[in-house]
């Protein structure tokens, strides 16, 4: 599979690496390392958006200056991870709308397909 890698943190609008449990267990059997890179501009398409402070509400396009709500924005998740129900090793690429309530980012396991909550994400 041809999963798009990041070569530099400075690509990326969020990363987590992190245990996976069963669900309501807390055996850390699996793993994930997720990434999302930063949005381009859906108003000039030219420009990246970036964050300006690690808990801004707004993505600011780095070439038109326009900002975007933080929460509405739909991102690409992408990312590796070994399954802790089957230990099948997979990679996953998703839309992911991070809204004011929804924060986690979950995804089903390509081999036993159940649903995998890496949890709450920030930056690093
Ligand atoms: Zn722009
Ligand atoms: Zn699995």
């Amino acid at each position: 599979m041809g999963l798009r890698k990041p070569t530099n943190i400075n690509e990326l609008a969020y990363h987590t690496q992190r245990p996976l449990s069963r669900k309501d267990e807390d055996d850390q059997s699996g793993f994930c390392h997720m990434w999302v890179f930063k949005p381009n501009c859906p108003s000039c398409g030219d420009g990246v958006l970036n964050k300006p402070k690690r808990k801004a509400k707004f993505f600011v396009c780095d070439k038109c200056g326009k900002d975007f709500p933080v929460d509405e924005m739909i991102l690409i998740s992408m990312g590796e991870y070994d399954c802790p129900y089957c230990e099948h090793h997979g990679e996953f690429e998703e839309e992911w709308v991070r809204t004011k309530t929804a924060k986690k980012f979950k995804f089903k396991c390509g081999g036993c397909g159940k649903a995998l909550d890496v949890g709450k994400l920030s930056r690093k």
